[in-house]
C-alpha cells in the first residue's frame, strides 16, 4: 500500500488581521510540506458571515505572500461550498445521527449548569418528541443540528475503535479519541446552517489533506472530528498540533488581545526574513 501524498493546509478565519501566532502556524505547515515535497493548501474558513470580512481575507492573502508562502489555487472558501456541508449533514440525518435543537444559548447554559461564557459544547440533549418538534417547526422557531453522541455510539458499537496518530511534539503516538468530552456538538448553526467541525472534516477529506498541522488549542477538536470522519466514512489524516507561540509576557498571541499584526510589523519595516528568523525558521 502506498501512503497518501503529503498534503497539508493553513485554514484561517478572516475575522481579523494575522499576527505572529498565525505566521508561526502557517510557516510550520508550509515548511513541513516543503520538507516532504508535498502540497500546501490555503482554506478560508468564512462560514460565520457575522464575523468574517472580505478585507480580512484580502489581507490574509497579502500577508502570507509577503511572508514568502505560496499555495495551490484555487483557494477553497467555505462560504462557496455550503452544499457540500448540507450533503454531509443530510447523510448523518438519514441515519438518525443528528437531531434538531431549538434551545437558546441561555437554555443550554442553564441545562448544563454552567456560568455564562463557559464552554457550551458539553451539552448532551435528545431529539424532541415528534409532535413537539412539528409544533416548533410550524411556529418557525430556529434550530441547530446537533450530533447525537448516543446515536453515534450505537452506530459504531462504541468509541473504542476510534484513534488517530499525533505526530507533533515528540515521537508519534496513537491517541484514543474521546469525543464524549465535547458533548452533542452543533454541526449546523441556526444562522448559517453549518458549523466548524462539520465543515473542517468535509473539507479536509475533499482537499485530500494527509497531515493536519495546527495549534494545540485545536487538539480537543480532533476528538470530535475523528468521530465525524468515522460516521461519514472519511479518511483520518495524521495530526500534528504545534505549540502556541507566546509573546514576551508569556501569553499566547490572540486577536482579542490586539496582538501586533503582520501588517503592523511590515509598516514598521520588519522584513519577512527577520520575522521568519524570529519565529525559528531559517
Ligand atoms: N479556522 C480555524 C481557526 O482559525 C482553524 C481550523 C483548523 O485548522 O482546523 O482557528
Amino acid at each position: 500500500m502506498t501512503a497518501a501524498p503529503f498534503a497539508t493546509r493553513f485554514a484561517p478565519s478572516p475575522t481579523g488581521y494575522l499576527h505572529r501566532g498565525h505566521a508561526f502556524s502557517a510557516l510550520t505547515a508550509y515548511e513541513a510540506a516543503r520538507a516532504a515535497r508535498g502540497r500546501f493548501l490555503l482554506r478560508i474558513e468564512d462560514i460565520d458571515a457575522t464575523r468574517c470580512r472580505p478585507q480580512f481575507e484580502a489581507a490574509i492573502l497579502e500577508d502570507l505572500a509577503w511572508l514568502g508562502l505560496a499555495w495551490e489555487l484555487p483557494v477553497r472558501r467555505q462560504s462557496e461550498h455550503l452544499a457540500d456541508y448540507r450533503d454531509a449533514l443530510a447523510r448523518l440525518e438519514a441515519r438518525g445521527l443528528v437531531y434538531r435543537c431549538f434551545k437558546t444559548r441561555k437554555e443550554i447554559l442553564d441545562d448544563i449548569g454552567r456560568a455564562p461564557h463557559g464552554p457550551a459544547e458539553a451539552y448532551v440533549g435528545a431529539p424532541l418528541a415528534p409532535d413537539e418538534e412539528t409544533r416548533l417547526l410550524a411556529e418557525g422557531r430556529p434550530y441547530a443540528w446537533r450530533l447525537s453522541l448516543a446515536a453515534a455510539r450505537e452506530a459504531l458499537g462504541g468509541f473504542e475503535g476510534l484513534s488517530f496518530v499525533e505526530d507533533g511534539q515528540g515521537a508519534p503516538q496513537v491517541i484514543q479519541a474521546r469525543p464524549e468530552t465535547a458533548g452533542d456538538v452543533v454541526l449546523a448553526r441556526k444562522d448559517v446552517g453549518v458549523a466548524y467541525h462539520l465543515a473542517v472534516v468535509v473539507d479536509d477529506a475533499l482537499q485530500g489533506i494527509s497531515h493536519i498541522i495546527r495549534g494545540e488549542d485545536l487538539a480537543e477538536a480532533t476528538h470530535v472530528q475523528r468521530l465525524l470522519q468515522a460516521l461519514l466514512g472519511l479518511p483520518t489524516p495524521v495530526y500534528r498540533h504545534h505549540r502556541l507561540l507566546t509573546g514576551p509576557d508569556g501569553r499566547r498571541y490572540a486577536k482579542r488581545d490586539k496582538a501586533e499584526t503582520l501588517r503592523d510589523l511590515r509598516a514598521r519595516g520588519v522584513t519577512p526574513a527577520a520575522l521568519r528568523a524570529e519565529l525559528g525558521f531559517a
